[in-house]
């Protein structure tokens, strides 16, 4: 048997890692130096040399992009399809043992997935129903609260009030929200975790035939998992004696890296790392300390910030690899400035023979992509943006998604409620109130509150009921002509059938002719959509896709495109250039987190995971001013620059100007800025005294203009507001 393939491209404490005896393996190991290989080729090695089967493999990676990568690499080393295995995300592998065990794991068969949004939606509606005040009651608390329980495994049951009126009424919310969650047919992301624990905890023929036939669970980026995570790879794997049978339980290798630990907002337990010492007393532990990633520069810039951070488990980390470039800084005047300087710099690579591909633009906030998109736009530079622009999420996309879901699901209420009277069909307001009533007086879901109300009295008006017939029969039509074509088929016929072309063709502004592109867009994604696992429907895996990937498969991956992501998905991946813009204190480190140690510790991780996805060049940008959802601020450097050793940093100058006034919007011609407010004109502001105009941007109400005092610095001012005298 030649193992040299699986073995060859490691170095040799990646080999040891690799081919270490059957038994708990932890690897603990800086960016870049090659966990993620080690833990790919751990799984070719189990297979080839101990003769494991593909089936009894159980990878977790941390997305999905990952996880295709991995099977790809699995499948080149071994030659056997990578489907054979099942690695996939928490999130995902739990979906796919729910769909198989819905029975046991007290689901309907039908069951969809709540995103955050729709359980945001659902969360207000009980508070409607419970007639409490929003505004004491904030829905996006009451969410926190009930997800960051089931994060540690707690139902409502187990959660105790301590005579505190306020945790009393959440633990009540959480109550509601679970009871209508199971009338409805539908789990959120933390319910799929618990369910999946739930479901081998409470099943122990269940859990014996799983810990028999996943004879190894690897988990890769485990310094991120959270308290359920970790508790169900106990299961699987539960510390074994020496002299075990076979079949008492999985081996369990994890990869991991303190420094990287990024998501303490959502339960990740970083202390997981000790706790897996701790569990396994017998585990043997690895560390990798060459880094192949990146240049000297980089790895020692990273290596500088995060040495500002205490309480680490210290790691030693080097490369053989070229200085490299210094990192370039680049301070933009505003958020527009800073988009024109990356397009700038994008355009030169390219024309010097660069892929667009390899280079990232990475962000703190999602809300920060969208300049980056004009700006692209406006330049024809081609581009992707991952897990932000979330198609999925889009409403239109939304609508269509909730008739498939009810079609899949007619207990799906959410859904019911979204599209009942989209387009409109004459179901007011009143009626549906009354449909509400019917269904909470029987504790039954919408669907059949509807359907014993057109079956007899008169609680709606006549027109109403038609209505509501008609509505029902539509969606029985669409299951039944669905059931027997394919899936992109299917979902052409329900957009065309349930009349949402027609209703967004009628909306005659440019954003109506971009919804139907969408819905367009929608069939397609149904015609390339390969189902993971062959054991589910098609449009069960089609929806279940919808919610768990949003955002992952939207544009034309084949395309040479440059790529956009936060921070937080670029985790795992790396690019040969790297653009890290917003770099200002308030937005990075971000206000919310840089208020206490912890949160602020947790930015500097976060920063030192977007620094060491770099190879080859690293450009940090930040801006004076900045315009975020919608109001202006005026921010320092981030900290984070001034962490990082100045002597490998060289700034970029001079400023590359934003000499047009920017167009707002793509297609829209500039209309004259306010008379008198030009380039170069000298004007006078009451309180900062005269001045010249450097920058105009944006039009009518929008427009602003950067103006240089004599006396009081550069400035930029709302035209609207700033009452300037021309001179
Ligand atoms: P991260 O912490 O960012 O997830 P990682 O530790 O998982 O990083 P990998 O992504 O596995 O690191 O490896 C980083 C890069 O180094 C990859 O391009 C990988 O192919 C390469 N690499 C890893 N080990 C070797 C090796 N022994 N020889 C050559 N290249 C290697
Ligand atoms: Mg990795």
């Amino acid at each position: 048997m030649d193992l040299s393939p699986i073995l060859n491209p490691l170095n040799d404490a990646q080999r040891e890692a690799v081919t270490a005896p059957l038994g708990p393996v932890l690897v603990l190991a800086g960016a870049g130096s090659g966990k993620t290989r080690v833990l790919t080729h751990r799984i070719a090695w189990v297979i080839q040399a101990e003769g494991a089967s593909p089936h009894g493999i159980l990878a977790v990676t941390f997305t999905n992009k990952a996880a295709g990568e991995m099977r790809a690499r699995v499948e080149q080393l071994l030659g056997i399809p990578g489907s054979a295995l099942w690695i996939g995300t928490f999130h995902g592998i739990a979906h796919r043992l729910l769909r198989m065990h819905w029975r046991e794991a007290g689901l309907v068969q039908g069951f969809q997935i709540l995103d955050s949004e729709d359980q945001q939606r659902l969360i207000k509606k009980i508070l409607r129903a419970a007639e409490l005040d929003e505004t004491r009651w904030v829905p996006r608390d009451v969410k926190w609260f009930i997800n960051s329980n089931k994060d540690e495994g707690r139902r409502p049951q187990h959660l105790k009030d301590g005579n505190d009126p306020t945790r009393r009424q959440l633990i009540r919310l959480y109550a509601a929200y679970e009871e209508t969650c199971a009338r409805s047919g539908v789990v959120d992301f933390a319910e799929l975790l618990l369910r999946a624990f739930e479901l081998w905890r409470d099943n122990p023929g269940l859990l014996a035939h799983y810990r028999q036939r996943f004879r190894h669970v690897l988990v890769d980026e485990f310094q991120d998992t959270n308290a359920i995570q970790y508790a169900w790879m106990r299961l699987l794997a539960p510390t074994l004696a020496a002299d075990a049978a076979p079949g008492a339980g999985s081996h369990p290798f994890v990869v991991g890296d303190d420094d990287q630990s990024i998501y303490r907002f959502r339960g990740a337990r970083v202390a997981n790392l000790q706790q897996f010492v701790r569990d396994y007393p017998q585990a043997k532990l690895f560390r990798l300390e060459q880094n192949y990633r990146s240049t000297g520069t980089i790895l020692e810039a990273a290596n500088g910030l995060i040495g500002h951070n205490a309480g680490r488990l210290g790691k030693k980390l080097w490369t053989q690899g070229a200085r490299g470039e210094p990192i370039h800084l680049y301070t933009a005047f505003n958020e527009r400035d800073e988009a024109e300087f990356v397009t700038h710099r994008i355009r030169e690579r390219v024309a010097q023979g660069g892929l667009r591909r390899e280079i990232a633009i990475l962000y703190r906030s999602n809300a920060q992509s969208r300049v980056f998109e004009e700006a692209f736009l406006s330049a024809r530079v081609p581009y992707r943006v991952y897990g932000g622009l979330r198609f999925f999420e889009r409403a239109e996309i939304k609508d269509a998604l909730a008739y498939l879901r009810l079609i899949a699901n007619r207990n799906d209420d959410a859904s019911f409620e979204r599209v009942v009277n989209l387009p409109t069909r004459g179901l007011g307001a009143k009626s549906l109130d009354v449909l509400r009533a019917q269904a909470k007086g029987a504790g039954t879901s919408l669907w059949d509150a509807a359907g014993v109300l057109i079956g007899g009295g008169d609680a709606l008006g006549g027109r109403a009921a038609t209505a509501l017939h008609g509505f029902m029969g539509l969606i029985e039509r669409l299951a039944g002509d669905g059931a027997t074509v394919a899936l992109h088929e299917q979902v052409d016929q329900v957009l065309k059938g349930s009349g949402l072309i027609e209703h967004y063709k009628r909306d005659k502004a440019e954003r109506g002719e971009a919804r139907v592109e969408n819905l367009d867009e929608l069939v397609s994604a149904a015609r390339g959509f390969t189902p993971e696992a062959s054991d589910l429907a098609p449009l069960a895996a089609f929806l279940a896709h919808a919610a768990l990937e949003s955002g992952e498969g939207q544009a034309d991956e084949w395309e040479d495109c440059v790529q956009m992501m936060t921070l937080h998905t670029a985790k795992g991946l790396e690019f040969p250039v790297v653009f890290m813009c917003g770099l200002e204190e308030g937005l990075f480190p971000h206000q919310r987190s840089s208020a206490d140690l912890d949160g602020l510790e947790e930015e500097r991780r976060l920063c030192y995971v977007g620094m060491t996805r770099a190879m080859r060049s690293l450009y940090l940008t930040h801006a004076e001013q900045r315009r975020l959802h919608g109001v202006d601020s005026y921010g320092q450097a981030s900290r984070f620059v001034r962490e990082i050793p100045q002597e490998l940093i060289e700034e970029v100058r001079p400023r590359v100007q934003v000499s047009r006034p920017a167009v707002v919007g793509r297609f829209r011609p500039a209309e004259p800025a306010v008379a008198g407010v030009r380039l170069g004109a000298r004007v006078r502001h009451g309180k900062f005294g005269d001045g010249v105009i450097l920058n105009v941007e944006g039009n009518g109400a929008q427009a602003r203009v950067q103006v240089s005092f004599e006396r009081q610095g550069t400035k930029w001012l709302m035209v609207q507001y700033a009452n300037l005298k021309p001179l």
